[in-house]
């Protein structure tokens, strides 16, 4: 559980914005920053963010709705929101959780996510919705 990063407090409710500002997310984070990964599918690997989840519920959109673009490829069952006046990912549904969401936590306001340590990459390349189940 990461309630502090590098001094800065991890509020349970936490702003999250794009570089420009116009987009402004309003995050529950009653246990701070959970499980923050990286992934190297194919996204992720060009995107380099951390990312950390929280329910569907616990992300609201405070300001700038209309700037939110959706972007989907392949499957098409993540949903990745990004600043259209920007370009900044802020979060996407989950196609392995789709009860989650996972946010840029290179977005909160004030955390410098370098300050973490030892951020565990997460297997996208095979997907866990790929996998092979073993016969049973
Ligand atoms: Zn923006």
């Amino acid at each position: 559980m990461i309630t502090s990063v590098g001094g800065v407090a991890v509020l349970p409710r936490h702003r999250l914005s794009c570089h420009c500002g116009a987009v402004v997310l309003e995050l529950a984070l009653p246990d701070g920053i959970v499980e923050p990964r990286r992934c190297d599918c194919s996204i992720c690997r060009r995107k380099g963010a951390i990312v950390a989840s929280v329910p569907l519920a616990g992300i609201s959109v405070v300001e700038g709705a209309e700037f939110l673009q959706l972007y989907q490829f392949n499957t098409k069952v993540a949903r990745h929101y990004f600043c259209s006046r920007c370009g900044i990912h802020t979060h996407h549904q989950r196609r392995s959780f789709p009860d989650q969401y996972s946010y840029n936590v290179g977005c909160l306001e004030g955390i410098n996510p370098f300050l973490l340590n030892d951020v565990p990459v997460y297997d996208g390349v095979e997907h866990p919705a790929d996998r092979k189940r073993p016969a049973a």
